[in-house]
């Protein structure tokens, strides 16, 4: 049976294995020359997980033959047809809408689409870029569109795209989280005729427990550490993940010492009222009672292994994954994500009531399988390179 792209589950989760299209849309750990931290710099550049193999992926024609004209093809990133707008567009166009901060590939766009949190978020450290930009479920045109951007749910500012076009509504979105996060708003479904959407955690074996269960199991953890007197080492995704373990533990009272990539996010975070208290960059050793928080491209930094004594937790819906958490040789795992697991996936798009859903990257064959058995018409939208391997 042929696969989807065994892209990260977890858009910008750097710790996931990577294909081409997951390093599109994740953006990698900046690095600042200028900053002279204890640190090896060289152990930044590399990302140690090694690329799953590609898997064949159905050809487009084969899901789509003798249907009517797309609303949307894959031309050097999504393009909505007959139209000047790309949606996370990973080569150079005129406009790109930019669904969210984990796509790094905005400076290459002439003009970006989104919304003024992920613009802040994105140009944390370049600042330049020439954007369009528009609060939440406030309705603007360009051309003959009509557009409206509404939560995702699945980092600060993330949003889905509202077309309306000829008088069908479409919607295109990357990850979305409908189960309300400590620092993005929930994303709901906006009924509509066509969406695009990943099938990210499109496998049932990805079943997140409830967020307040997990916060609990990643406390107990922390305190046993500290108790222990090990310093509890948490590894999570640069945005997103990082943020909201920031505000669980910092409000429980917990000293934080994070990542600079982190901390620069989460200065953002705070100047768009985002409450992270507690928390300092990491520098040197921390002290007794600190708890760590770095990225998963960092988690073998020599900073973390020379610390005297540790305990490192993974932090990503890839630990619903016993697979997964296994290869990374972790003391602890904990089932967090930012983004939808596969029965919300399923559940957001059946009542967004699109009678055609784009899935975009991710699990393609196996939830296109569970949705067809509902009568949703599916196709599969991804890099046409990717099809000659067929
Ligand atoms: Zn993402």
């Amino acid at each position: 049976m042929n696969r989807g792209p065994k892209k990260s589950p977890e858009n910008g989760d750097l710790f996931a294995p990577r294909t081409d299209a997951s390093i599109a849309r994740d953006a990698p750990v900046r690095v600042d020359p200028d900053e002279d931290e204890d640190e090896d710099e060289d152990d930044l550049q590399h990302d140690e997980t090694p690329p799953l193999p590609r898997r064949p992926l159905p050809r487009e024609t084969e899901l789509s033959f003798g249907e009517p004209v797309r609303e949307f093809e894959y031309n050097g990133g999504i393009h909505l047809t007959d139209s000047i707008l790309w949606c996370d567009a990973d080569r150079r166009t005129d406009l790109s809408f930019i669904s969210h901060a984990h796509n790094d590939f905005i400076g290459k766009n002439r003009r970006i689409l989104a919304t003024d949190k992920t613009v802040r978020i994105i140009t944390r450290a370049s600042g330049k870029v020439e954007a369009l930009t528009s609060p939440y479920r406030r309705s603007f045109t360009l051309g003959p569109l009509t557009m409206e951007m509404h939560p995702a749910g699945h980092v600060l500012g993330s949003a889905q795209l509202l077309i309306t076009r000829n008088d069908k509504r479409l919607v295109y979105t990357s990850d979305i989280n409908p189960r309300q996060t400590a620092t993005a708003e929930r994303a709901k479904p906006i009924p509509c005729d066509t969406l695009v959407i990943p099938a990210t955690y499109g496998l049932p074996i990805y079943r997140f427990p409830p967020r307040e269960e997990v916060h609990q199991q990643i406390r107990a953890f922390v305190e046993r550490c500290l108790e222990d007197k090990a310093t509890p080492v948490l590894i999570a995704n640069q945005i997103g993940t990082s943020q909201e373990l920031m505000r669980l533990l910092g409000e429980a009272g917990f000293r934080l010492r994070v990542h600079r990539s982190i901390y620069d996010v989460a200065k953002v975070y705070r100047e768009l009222g985002v409450s992270l208290p507690g928390s300092r960059r990491f520098a040197g050793t921390p002290a007794r009672d600190e708890v760590v928080i770095f990225p998963p491209i960092l988690r073998k930094h020599a900073s973390i292994r020379k610390l005297r004594k540790s305990q490192t937790a993974l932090v990503s819906g890839n630990a619903a994954d016993q697979g997964y958490v296994f290869r990374h040789r972790v003391d602890a795992a904990f089932v967090l994500s930012d983004t939808a697991d596969y029965e919300d996936l399923i559940t957001f798009i059946i009542e967004t009531g699109a009678s055609e859903v784009y899935l975009s990257s991710g699990f393609i064959d196996e939830l296109s399988a569970d949705l067809r058995a509902r009568g949703v018409r599916v196709y599969s939208l991804v890099k046409p390179e990717q099809l000659s391997l067929f």
